[in-house]
């Protein structure tokens, strides 16, 4: 096992899962253990790349493809939900001033709906869609034309083209950086910019434990890859999306050789989310001896709300989840139908809290007409410090 940033060899584990089902970022069960290694010379944090890289995400990674506009919510301010693409968006056009008439590329870009809604408000801009997978070329050819969109090889036409590439959510999946990554700068233009946004491991702790994320980056492991593979004016920000790093890189004619930045806190950092997932497990086998006798429902049909599902479903009654996204009420997860909160059975006991526990207790608070029903309310973080 060697280090998808740097290669150095990977000694033992920070964490392994109890569990032998593990879930993707879909909210998929999979069999197989979660392992994550931590690097102490780049600041990496990996696990195991899966058995079926190529085959999963050519036939069986369908991110949001049942619904035209389906969207995750990034945040509820005032009632009013900020969906995920928009914010993305917006963070774009924040952090890059992109030339009239730009080439741009999405690489890795599933449904590309963030460069869809970029063409909304720039219609000048030349988008260009890539992906390793077929699946999303219907949905495609209703915004670009066809002969702007590959799948699995890059045009030999497109090299040094692009003024801008980028990539939203995609880095963490792919095992062979390396290879993408000298891919990218060839795409790019001397002076090109390839903006990106992967999920920060420590700002969004499920990217820890999901099993098609092989790459957890934190902020050196991230400059130690841009700057190894030929870009300089490296900005990496943990702030303008929750739970992720954005970033820009400029490419430069040449590849020069990867420089190390502070890392020293991340190796600890990373046992310790070991030890906090392992706190969870701990918690949620406690609450279900406690309160799983009666009936059980999860708010959130994220992946929080998966995670407490596979754990618990078989010893409880789980009877529904709640979720206030609109495009997930009506559908099941698990077998079991996603409800708007206000419908909560009044027969359910206990209450689950299947969201980011940097939001959780926020979130639940902030409805009094729900914790007012005396339900026995489980949090992810609620026994992890005992
Ligand atoms: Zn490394």
């Amino acid at each position: 096992m060697k280090c998808n940033v740097c290669h150095e060899s990977f000694d033992e584990p920070v964490y392994r899962s109890g569990s032998h089902t593990s879930l993707t970022s879909l909210c998929e069960l999979r069999s197989g253990q979660v392992s994550v290694w931590s690097c102490r010379h780049c600041g990496h944090l990996q696990s195991q790349t899966l058995d079926d890289e190529a085959s999963y995400y050519k036939n069986d990674y369908k991110i949001s493809l049942t619904e035209e506009d389906e969207d995750q919510i990034y945040e509820v301010v005032d009632g009013q939900s900020l969906f995920r693409t928009d914010h993305q968006l917006a963070v774009l056009l924040r952090k890059l001033s992109i030339k009239s008439g730009a080439r741009v590329l999405d690489f890795g870009c599933a449904k590309a709906s963030t460069t869809r809604k970029l063409l909304a408000v720039r219609e000048d801009v030349q988008l260009h869609l890539f992906d390793v997978s077929d699946m999303y070329k219907p949905y495609w050819s209703s915004f670009v034309a066809s002969d702007a969109c590959a799948t699995f090889a890059i045009p030999p036409s497109w090299n040094a083209r692009f003024d801008v590439v980028t990539s939203f959510f995609a880095l963490e999946h792919i095992g062979e950086l390396s290879d993408t990554l000298a891919t990218i700068w060839q795409l790019l233009e001397v002076g090109g910019v390839f903006y990106g946004v992967v999920p920060d491991t420590f700002g969004n702790v499920a990217d820890f434990v999901v099993v098609d994320h092989v790459n957890h980056f934190t902020v050196p492991s991230l400059h130690f890859l841009l700057s190894g593979s030929g870009f300089t004016d490296i900005e990496i920000d943990a702030q303008a999306h929750r739970g992720a790093l954005v970033f820009t890189a400029t490419k430069v004619r040449e590849v020069l050789s990867p420089s190390l930045t502070d890392r020293d806190d991340v190796h600890e950092r990373a046992v310790a989310l070991g030890q906090y997932w392992q706190g969870i497990d701990r918690c949620i086998a406690q609450a279900v001896a406690q309160h799983g006798a009666g009936e059980v429902a999860i708010y959130g049909a994220g992946f929080y709300g998966a995670y407490i599902a596979s754990a618990i479903r078989s010893d409880c009654n789980l009877v529904c989840f709640l979720d206030a996204n609109p495009f997930q009420q009506g559908k099941t997860l698990f077998e079991a139908p996603i409800l708007a909160p206000q419908s909560l059975p009044e027969s359910v006991s206990t209450l689950f809290v299947g969201l980011n526990p940097a939001i959780a207790r926020q979130v639940i608070e902030s409805m009094p007409w729900l914790t007012a029903r005396g339900l026995s309310i489980i949090y992810l973080d609620n026994c992890s410090h005992d």
